[in-house]
Formats: C-alpha cells, sequence, structure tokens
C-alpha cells in the first residue's frame, strides 16, 4: 500500500533518526510486533516495561509508514461528535471513549518525560469553531455534553471572544484546555532506541512478514527472505496496511492533505497557540511548531488512489494557503512544504484492538481515525493487559465484534 507522498516535513527535517539491520537467521521470541511506527514503539515500551521479551520486525525503516506523515495533534476529540458517538455506541462507552484519549494524552507525556524523549511535546488547548451558523446548534449541544460529563476543561465563545482571542470571524467556538501536539516520528525513534538500551528489544527494519500461521503455543512467522520467527504472541502494529490480514474490512480510506510554512516572526500566533479545527467535515485544522512554523491540514478526499492523489497535491496545497490566509490575512504564510497521505477512518471513530476472529494468538492495534496517536497508546495498555491475562474492562470499547 502506497501510505503517503514523498516528502513527509518531519522525514525531511529529522531524516533516518536509526536503521537496524534486516533478519538474517530464523529467531524464537515471546512477542513479536508487526510495524515499528508510532504504534509498535508504543506497544513495545509497555511490554518491555512489563517485562516480556520483544521484537518488532518492518518491511520499511522504523516511523517511514503513516507515522512519518502524521501532523502530531493530541486531541480528546474524536472524529465522530459526543453526541453522534453516544447514538452509536452509548452514552456510557462514548463517554469513556472521550475521557480515554484524555488520560492518553497525560500517558504519552508521561512516557516521553520518563525516556527523556526530545520530541517536542506541548501541551496546547484545542479550539473547535462552528464553520457556518447552521453549525451553531450542534456545536452548542456538543459543548453542554461534553461539560456535563467533566471531559475538560472548557469555554463557550462567542464571535466577538472568537476575534479577540484568535483573530478570525466564526459565529461560535468550544475552548477545550485538553490538548497537546508532538513530533510522532521522532517519538518512535526515541521510543524504539530506549526500549533497545534498557528492555533488551530487537529490531529487524526491511524485513517483511509475508505470511504466517498460528498453533496452540504460538505463532510462525515467515519474511520474504524466507527467515522464520517463532513466538507465543504475534502483535500487528501494521498501521493502515493491516486491513489486509483481516477477514472484514473495518477501514474508510481518504486521501488527506499538509501543509507547513516557512518560520515566521513573532512570539505567538494566536490564543496560547491553539489547536484550531472546525465542525465541517472533512475539516480544516492547523497549528504552530517549536521552530515557529505554522502547518495546516485537511482537504480530504474520500478515495485510496496514490497517484490521483498525488497528482492533485500542488493544487490542494493552493486550497490550503488560501484557506489560512483567508482566516488570518495579517500572518504572511509561506509554504515551505506540501505532503500527502492515506488516511484511515472507522465508522464510529473509534478504534479496532484486540484478537478478531480466527486468531488466537494474534492482536491488532488498529488506531484509525484523527487520534491515531492517542488511540496507539490505548491500544497499547489494552494489549498488553489483554496478552497477561489481565482484566481490562476498556478492551470491549474498541472490539472487533462490537455491533
Ligand atoms: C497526513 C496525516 C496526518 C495525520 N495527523 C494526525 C494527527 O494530527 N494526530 C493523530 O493522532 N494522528 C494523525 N494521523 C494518523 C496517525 O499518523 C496514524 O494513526 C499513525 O501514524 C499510525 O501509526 P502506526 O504505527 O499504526 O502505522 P504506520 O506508521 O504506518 O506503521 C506501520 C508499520 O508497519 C509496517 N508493516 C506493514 N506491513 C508489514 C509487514 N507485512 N511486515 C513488516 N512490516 C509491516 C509498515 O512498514 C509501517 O512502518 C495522521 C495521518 C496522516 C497520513
Amino acid at each position: 500500500m502506497d501510505l503517503r507522498s514523498q516528502y513527509p516535513f518531519w522525514l525531511l527535517k529529522d531524516g533516518m533518526i536509526s536503521s537496524f539491520p534486516s533478519l538474517e537467521e530464523n529467531m524464537e521470541t515471546e512477542v513479536v510486533i508487526m510495524g515499528a511506527g508510532i504504534t509498535g514503539a508504543l506497544m513495545a515500551y509497555h511490554l518491555g516495561k512489563a517485562g516480556h521479551k520483544v521484537m518488532v520486525v518492518d518491511r520499511r525503516h522504523p516511523g517511514m509508514g503513516s507515522t512519518s506523515a502524521s501532523t502530531g495533534l493530541l486531541q480528546y476529540e474524536i472524529d465522530v461528535p459526543l453526541r453522534k458517538l453516544i447514538g452509536l455506541v452509548g452514552e456510557e462507552a462514548a463517554v469513556r471513549s472521550y475521557a480515554l484519549c484524555v488520560q492518553a494524552i497525560d500517558s504519552l507525556h508521561t512516557i516521553i518525560k520518563k525516556t527523556g524523549a526530545k520530541v517536542d511535546f506541548e501541551y496546547k488547548p484545542s479550539f473547535q469553531y462552528a464553520s457556518s451558523r447552521w453549525h451553531v446548534t450542534d456545536l452548542r449541544k456538543e459543548y453542554e455534553l461534553r461539560r456535563r460529563h467533566r471531559l475538560s476543561d472548557i469555554e463557550w465563545l462567542e464571535a466577538d471572544d472568537i476575534k479577540k482571542k484568535f483573530g478570525f470571524k466564526a459565529p461560535a467556538g468550544v475552548l477545550s484546555a485538553e490538548g497537546a501536539q508532538v513530533n510522532a516520528y521522532k517519538l518512535s525513534h526515541c521510543l524504539l532506541e530506549y526500549c533497545t538500551r534498557n528492555f533488551g528489544l530487537t529490531v529487524f527494519d526491511t524485513t517483511e512478514i509475508e505470511k504466517w500461521s498460528e498453533s496452540k503455543s504460538g505463532v510462525e512467522l515467515k519474511t520474504t527472505e524466507r527467515k522464520v520467527i517463532r513466538a507465543k504472541k504475534l502483535i500487528v502494529c501494521a498501521g493502515y496496511e493491516s486491513g489486509n490480514y483481516l477477514n472484514k474490512k473495518v477501514e474508510i480510506r481518504n486521501s488527506t492533505y499538509a501543509i507547513i510554512s516557512k518560520p515566521l516572526p513573532g512570539d505567538q500566533f494566536w490564543y496560547k497557540d491553539s489547536l484550531i479545527w472546525e465542525t465541517a467535515v472533512p475539516y480544516l485544522y492547523m497549528r504552530s511548531t517549536l521552530d515557529h512554523r505554522l502547518l495546516v491540514g485537511g482537504r480530504d478526499d474520500s478515495f485510496y488512489n496514490p497517484d490521483k492523489r498525488d497528482r492533485r497535491l500542488d493544487r490542494k496545497a493552493l486550497e490550503l494557503e488560501n484557506d489560512f490566509k483567508k482566516k488570518f490575512p495579517a500572518i504572511p504564510f509561506q509554504t515551505d512544504f506540501a505532503w500527502a497521505g492515506t488516511f484511515c477512518g472507522t465508522k464510529d471513530g473509534l478504534p479496532y484492538i484486540g484478537t478478531p476472529s480466527p486468531f488466537s494468538n494474534t492482536y491488532f492495534a488498529l488506531g484509525f481515525g484523527g487520534n491515531g496517536i492517542t488511540f496507539s497508546l490505548m491500544a497499547s495498555e489494552i494489549i498488553r493487559d489483554l496478552l497477561e491475562s489481565k482484566r481490562n474492562s476498556d478492551a470491549s470499547l474498541f472490539s472487533f465484534d462490537r455491533s
């Protein structure tokens, strides 16, 4: 699968941070993780910390799948608004899913502090504005619901407040204290390095798993170079390519686009340099970076066709730049880099985590959706518990057999 256009910003900025050998002999381990993106790296961290013997294999270099294209917004707001999610999965499950995303942001921060990873993590408020006056009533209901469930410190902003705090026109908006941003590509590398140093993790890159089979006692994986890995458990962290191994389609495939400006002068672009996004679907979003650039993303297309996606990139970059300039005509935004990526969501906006039929020793960690990174964190905690036969009451929220 072609996950992204050639040059996402983080890949150019940070380069190939670390590389590992390819697998050249048959191996045995306790747990093998397929995929060295942010999901595989967080999984390796949680299992390594819990004392498991873990190996990670990736057909690319670490982080070079979707993770290198990620724009790194960490939000507790799921792609499906709370009021709609309640209709789909019930109030308790919907509120718990939102609350888990709040927790996941703090858990990521804790991991980053513990491992000493320098990955541009910053807490930021999250501001969602109504894209038109027709959206105000629904956004108000969303605000009331989130406030009632105390998901975050939250504030309703009218048009005047928005003009004062953010400098652009919108009929209303919701400002939440919870939110953050991170360099997900660098974080994957830092975690893998930390785990190799501290937990004895072994990593093999440019090693592709062609197939695997399960027995009562474990799994046997075969690589395209005809090497065999035997393990008790397999965890598939293969991102949007994981669908190849499922007998049921769970993902909705889209194409998405992002641009980043040249570094800009000044201290602060708008109120606390919040993450900004809107109620329209697909939504426009923006954030700042530590080196004082502005990142703008959105203009999604509802197709998976990498050639068509990449052909549209120049036009999409221009459209995103114009979207930004319409909101902030005084900021001299000049696009420095633009990239496109495949992006998978799910019908209810929730991830798929667990062991789907017919597997028994294979777990899947599929953090599909705009909260991919926070979902990956949740998946790594849930799968660690399942693997250790510990009860995890959140597992059922994201199971493959939810209706
Ligand atoms: C443009 C863009 C912007 C985004 N912005 C955000 C955002 O702001 N916030 C957010 O939370 N999420 C965002 N996401 C989503 C987020 O990036 C993803 O959820 C996340 O990167 C997925 O990580 P992963 O490790 O599961 O997948 P990947 O990074 O794709 O890693 C999976 C790895 O598995 C490997 N693999 C696959 N098959 C095999 C095999 N057979 N054998 C060996 N290895 C294999 C691949 O090579 C790959 O490296 C964005 C995504 C895109 C594309």
